[in-house]
C-alpha cells in the first residue's frame, strides 16, 4: 500500500464532511480535523531473536485513532508492507466501522512490518510476545483491545493475553478478542467477518433485486475473510466460481466445491493446484462473469486499471480499503453497487464486541445466539445505509460515512474539549 494511504482516506472524508456541512453544524469545534487526527500513534522497535541466533530488527506500530464512542478497538497485522500510513488508515476506518454498526467502541490498529508466514512457530511466538510486551501499557479491556487481522489469528491473541496476564498478574479476558474459545473467546468469532459479509450481501441483494439462489460469485483472497465468505455464500445457494490468493487462482464455472477447496488450501497452503478447478490468472479474477465480486485480500485491489473489466453487479468489500477513489468513481458510473468496507466487513468487530460483553459477564452465548444477534446488527446497519443513500441520492460509501461521522461527531461534541 502506498505511503499516502491515510492522506487518500482523509481526502475522501473531507469531501463528505464538506457536503454534510459539519463545520456549520458544530461551529468553532474544528470537527473535521478532530475526527482525522489520531489520538496517539506509537512506533516501536521489535527485535526478534531468530532460531539461528541472529537478531532481526522490525518496526511495529499501534495507532489509537479515536475513542469518542468507547475504548480503542482494532486488529493486528503482520505483513511486510505494513507502515505507519497504512496502520493510520486502517485505524481510521476502524472507528468509522464501529460507528456504522453502532457498537460502543472507538478504533485502533496495529502491525509489524515482517514476513510473518516465513517465520518458524517459535519465532512467531517470540515476535508476537515481544510486540505485546513493548506495547503492554497501551492495552486494556477498557483502553485498547486488539483482535486478529492479516496473518494473525486466535493463536496470536492467546499469546498477547498471556503476556498481559504475566505482567499484570491477573486474568483479564476482555484484553483481546478473537481469542481461542478455550480461553474465553466467543463461538462464531473466527467466521464472523465472512458471516457478516454474507448478511450484508443478503440485504443488498434484496435492495437490487438479485436472487442469491443460483447467483455466482468470485472472491479475491482465501484467508479468514475470503474462505468463510465462500463457505457462507455457498450455503446461501450462491455458486462460487472463482477464488484467488497470493499465490494463484482457480475457477470452475459450475461452482467450486468450497469445502474441498478449504481442505486443499489448509493442506497445501493455498488454492493453487486445486484439482477441482482450472488455473486462472490472479488478475483475471476481476473480469469473471459473475454477479458478486468479493475483494477479501488487501488494500487497493480494485483500481482504475481493472474497474472497467469488472462484470459483477454487486461488490462486497470484505477487505479494508480494497477500492481506490478512481475505481469507485468508475464503478459508480457503471451502476455497480458497492457495499463499502466499513459496513460490509463489520461482522468481525461486531462479534468481537459480543465476545467482550460475554467476558465482562462471564456468561457465554450459544453459536446460534451469536449468529442471530450478528444478523440483526448487519441487517439494521445495512438498511440504515441504504435509506441514507436514498435520502441524499449518494453512493452507499458516502451514506455509511455520513452515518458514522454524525454518530462520532455527536459524541465528541457531547464530551467537549479541554
Ligand atoms: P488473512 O491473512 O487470513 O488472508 C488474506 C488472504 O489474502 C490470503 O489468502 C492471501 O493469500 C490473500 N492475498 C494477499 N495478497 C493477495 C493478492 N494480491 N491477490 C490475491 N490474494 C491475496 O487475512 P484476513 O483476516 O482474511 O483479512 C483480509 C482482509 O479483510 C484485510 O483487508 C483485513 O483487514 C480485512 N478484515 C479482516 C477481518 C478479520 O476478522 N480477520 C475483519 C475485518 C476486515
Amino acid at each position: 500500500m502506498s505511503a499516502d494511504a491515510f492522506s487518500l482516506a482523509k481526502e475522501r472524508f473531507f469531501r463528505y464532511t464538506e457536503k454534510m456541512g459539519l463545520d456549520r453544524r458544530f461551529p468553532g469545534q474544528s470537527m473535521p480535523e478532530h475526527l482525522t487526527e489520531p489520538d496517539r500513534s506509537v512506533e516501536v522497535r521489535i527485535s526478534l531473536k531468530r532460531d539461528d541466533g541472529s537478531v532481526q530488527v522490525c518496526r511495529g506500530y499501534r495507532v489509537q485513532f479515536n475513542d469518542d464512542r468507547g475504548p480503542y478497538k482494532g486488529g493486528i497485522r503482520f505483513h511486510p508492507v505494513v507502515d505507519l500510513a497504512e496502520v493510520k488508515a486502517l485505524a481510521f476506518w476502524m472507528y468509522m466501522k464501529t460507528a456504522v454498526v453502532d457498537i460502543p467502541f472507538g478504533g485502533a490498529k496495529g502491525g509489524v512490518a515482517v514476513d510473518y508466514p516465513a517465520l518458524s512457530l517459535a519465532e512467531k511466538e517470540r515476535l508476537t510476545k515481544r510486540y505485546a510486551t513493548v506495547l503492554v501499557d497501551e492495552l486494556g479491556s477498557e483502553r485498547d483491545i486488539p483482535a486478529p487481522d492479516v496473518n494473525t489469528s486466535a493463536r496470536e491473541m492467546a499469546w498477547i493475553m498471556d503476556v498481559w496476564r504475566l505482567i499484570h498478574g491477573r486474568y483479564q479476558r476482555g484484553i483481546v478478542t478473537g481469542k481461542p474459545v478455550a480461553m474465553g473467546g466467543s463461538l462464531g468469532r473466527e467466521t464472523a467477518t465472512g458471516r457478516g459479509v454474507v448478511f450484508a450481501i443478503e440485504e443488498a441483494a434484496k435492495q437490487i433485486r438479485l436472487d442469491l439462489r443460483g447467483a455466482t460469485a468470485a472472491i479475491q483472497g482465501f484467508g479468514n475473510v475470503g474462505s468463510s465468505t465462500a463457505r457462507f455464500l455457498a450455503e446461501a445457494g450462491v455458486r462460487v466460481t472463482a477464488v484467488s490468493d497470493v499465490a494463484g487462482a482457480v475457477r470452475d464455472p459450475r461452482g467450486l466445491d468450497i469445502a474441498a477447496l478449504r481442505r486443499h488450501a489448509a493442506e497445501t497452503g493455498g488454492v493453487a493446484g486445486f484439482p477441482g478447478g482450472e488455473p486462472l490468472d490472479r488478475e483475471d479474477l476481476f473480469a469473471e462473469p459473475v454477479d458478486i465480486l468479493v475483494p477479501a485480500a488487501l488494500e487497493h485491489a480494485i483500481t482504475e486499471n481493472n474497474a472497467g473489466r469488472i462484470r459483477a453487479r454487486l461488490i462486497a468489500e470484505g477487505a479494508n480499503g480494497p477500492t481506490t477513489s478512481e475505481a469507485a468513481h468508475i464503478l459508480q458510473q457503471r451502476g455497480v453497487t458497492v457495499i463499502p468496507d466499513i459496513l460490509c466487513n463489520a461482522g468481525g468487530v461486531t462479534v468481537s464486541y459480543f465476545e467482550w460483553v460475554q467476558n465482562r459477564q462471564e456468561f457465554y452465548w450459544t453459536a446460534e445466539k451469536v449468529d442471530a444477534e450478528l444478523r440483526q446488527v448487519m441487517a439494521r446497519a445495512s438498511r440504515e445505509v441504504f435509506a441514507e443513500a436514498a435520502r441524499h441520492d449518494c453512493c452507499l460509501r458516502e451514506a455509511a460515512y455520513r452515518i458514522a461521522i454524525e454518530r462520532v461527531a455527536t459524541a465528541a461534541a457531547a464530551r467537549g474539549v479541554q
